[in-house]
């Protein structure tokens, strides 16, 4: 886990983006959904894990019902801090655009293979079991995010 590529992307003397550093959490780990209105409209999942945000976007968004199962693309990790981002990346910058958090709260992990992560959302919109399957016949970064049948 590292965040070489997170920081490569980045110019932090243009971005109000934290720069932080992977850092293992004390707690229940944290989870955060950004709503980014970056030219391509879509939310971005983030889920703390050995250190960083793994990170997910989501161009539908994160389904609320276990009827649908929305496309999510892995993007490079993120640094904890992120989990409390909320701004405007100026225009030229990479994700250009505004960032709100949509929903955040912990969560308890039941699996974390890897094409296939599974855990229960207790968040302020989201709650309860959601799975993450990578979705193999596609590219190697799709994935597929729904939530589970009670
Ligand atoms: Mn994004």
């Amino acid at each position: 886990m590292n965040l070489h590529e997170y920081s490569r992307k980045r110019d932090f003397s243009k971005t109000p983006e934290p720069r932080g550093s992977v850092k293992i959490g004390t707690g229940a780990p944290v989870f955060v959904v950004q709503e980014h209105h970056s030219r391509h409209h879509h939310f971005d999942l983030r889920l703390e894990h050995e250190g960083v945000l793994a990170s997910w976007a989501v161009p539908k968004g994160v389904p609320e019902s276990p009827e649908k199962k929305h496309l999510a693309v892995r993007t490079e990790d993120h640094p904890l801090a992120y989990a409390d981002f909320e701004g405007t990346i100026p225009d030229g910058e990479y994700g250009a655009g505004e960032v709100e958090i949509w929903d955040h709260g912990t969560y308890t992990l039941n699996t974390w293979e890897e094409d296939r992560i599974e855990v229960v959302l207790q968040g302020n919109r989201l709650r309860g079991r959601y799975l993450l399957v990578r979705f193999k016949r596609a590219g190697e970064n799709e994935w597929l995010l729904f939530k589970a049948k009670e």
